[in-house]
């Protein structure tokens, strides 16, 4: 496996970010790849540790978050293909469990990375950045359309509800093992939160219509701008298919009920985002439509941090953050060892560049919100400190704001196309009650990370498959 001593003779050197003065003026991909003979080194510090934690994704101790691969991704086995420089073979081994590289090489948050055993002491091993070389050589050598070509076809026709990383990997699994898979949309254009979630910086969308672009051309059908339950009935699906795959992500959003909610200008944060998605595509430049106005973000985690860098680009005055968990510490403590999921502090790439503008846009830890202030639009907010998630009387102070965005995290799933199929259970195994119907995805799981979705559609395509062709048989 790649060279036993590649850690010792090179250090680790991560894809750069464009810096940051130059990034915030537009909304392009901030990432910029490494060389490919810088990037066979990095491979070459894949260490044949004998037990890759990486490729398992595990809650160890009982934590809350994964680490190692939650899609079993074969990684030290592509590494080492990609440090002997075959990087065909790398492709192969990487497309066995994961249908969609393209996006896990630019948004996972790496989990792998957090286990490699490598990292025990010293930096780990560059595992995401790998995975995106390694898929942007397949797409310029034409490897991934020939991964997604059936060798026969089976006769069975399967709707996929949602064209999220959940409903992709499924139609693209289901495709791959002949069956005939039409992806329904309710938006107008597909990708779930990959389209109208993550901004185009961390994913720019033409690396998503380039997906979908091979999807169609190995045989998958697309329908977008219609909802499932309101423009086609449930009825309708069941005549036309053998199976229907639920993958309508989790996106019901926690909201703030709060005194002056009814006020102008308090957003959900993906509403924000996908606006400021649509004006993207549209070919508008970035505007300076934010100039002057102070913004607040409510809510600390990733969908946060990308709408503070949404803000920069759009010209804010100011940009503060509220969380109501406390800061993090720098470094691990004793009882996050490896190889758990590092529970420490991160400066994302938005906070990173509020804070290049001026220091005061900071992220106020133990901080809530208790009151939105104006008389039709909101023009403050009142704000306390927290303890125990509860405000602490005599701490309240008053910011301005201009713009709200409200980024809270999402409840579940929307529950009427659940209904309609009288699904009461789901199981492990990506059943429901209703034989017919399988769920996958944020849906099933919650709101999580797209190498989740992923795996949650591929594994879901090949639960249906293998009652199908048992079905067939008997
Ligand atoms: C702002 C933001 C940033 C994020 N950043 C990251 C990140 O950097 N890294 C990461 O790993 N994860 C990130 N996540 C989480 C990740 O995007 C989700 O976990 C993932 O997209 C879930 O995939 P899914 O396919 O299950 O659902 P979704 O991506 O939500 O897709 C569901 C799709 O189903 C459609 N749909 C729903 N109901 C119907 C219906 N009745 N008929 C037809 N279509 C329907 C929806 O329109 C949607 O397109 C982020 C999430 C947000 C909100
Ligand atoms: S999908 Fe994420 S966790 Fe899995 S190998 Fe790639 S970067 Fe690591």
């Amino acid at each position: 496996m790649a060279d036993p001593f590649g850690f010792l003779k090179y250090p680790r050197k991560d894809n750069a970010y464009r810096p940051v003065a130059e990034r915030i003026k537009d909304f392009q991909e901030i990432e910029v790849p490494l060389a490919a003979d810088e990037r066979q080194k990095q491979a070459a510090r894949c260490m044949n540790c004998g037990i890759p934690f990486c490729h398992s994704g595990n809650f160890f101790g009982g934590k809350r978050a994964v680490s190692g691969c939650p899609n079993d991704n074969l990684i030290p086995e592509w590494n080492d293909y990609l440090y002997r420089g075959n990087v065909k073979e790398a492709f192969k081994r990487l497309a066995r469990t994961n249908p969609l590289p393209e996006m896990t090489g630019r948004v996972c948050p790496a989990p792998c990375e957090a286990s490699c055993t490598e990292g025990l002491n010293d930096t780990g091993i560059t595992i995401c950045d790998n995975e995106y070389y390694i898929i942007e050589e397949a797409f310029k050598n034409g490897w991934v359309k020939e991964s997604g070509q059936p060798k026969e076809r089976t006769g069975f026709k399967i709707a996929v509800v949602g064209s999220g990383p959940a409903g992709l990997a499924a139609a693209w699994r289901l495709n791959q093992l002949g069956h005939s898979v039409t992806v329904f949309e309710k938006a107008d254009r597909f990708g779930g939160l990959l389209m109208y979630g993550i901004p185009n910086m961390k994913l720019d969308k033409t690396v998503l219509e380039r997906r979908i672009d091979v999807m169609k051309e190995v045989g998958i059908e697309f329908v977008h701008s219609t909802v499932i339950g309101t423009d086609i009935s449930k009825a309708e699906l069941v005549y036309q298919f053998d199976r229907v795959l639920l993958a309508i992500g989790a996106g019901v959003p926690r909201d703030l009920a709060i005194r002056g909610r009814e006020l102008g200008n308090i957003e959900l944060a993906v509403d924000y985002l996908t606006k400021a998605t649509k004006q993207v595509l549209s070919g508008a430049a970035a505007t300076n439509g934010l100039a002057g106005k102070h913004v607040v973000v409510i809510g600390g985690g990733d969908t946060g941090n990308d709408c503070i860098a949404t803000a920069v680009r759009l010209g804010a005055e100011s940009i503060r953050q509220l969380e109501i968990l406390p800061q993090p510490p720098k470094a691990r403590l004793t009882d996050n060892p490896w190889p758990e999921y590092p529970q420490i502090q991160k400066r994302g790439y938005g906070q990173e560049e509020a804070r290049f503008l001026s220091p005061a846009n900071d992220t106020l830890y133990e901080t809530t919100a208790t009151k939105f202030i104006g008389k039709t639009q909101v023009e403050a907010l009142e704000i306390m400190k927290t303890q125990n998630f509860q405000p602490v009387a005599g701490t309240e102070e008053v910011i301005p704001a201009d713009l709200i965005l409200l980024a809270m995290g999402f409840t579940g799933a929307e529950q009427a196309i659940f209904d309609d199929f009288q699904i009461t259970e789901t199981y492990d195994n990506y059943q429901t009650n209703n034989n017919f119907v399988y769920v996958a995805g944020d849906a099933r799981r919650g709101p999580s990370l797209v190498i989740w979705a992923i795996r949650e559609g591929r594994k879901a395509a090949e639960a249906i498959h293998q009652a199908l062709m048992v079905h067939q048989e008997n």
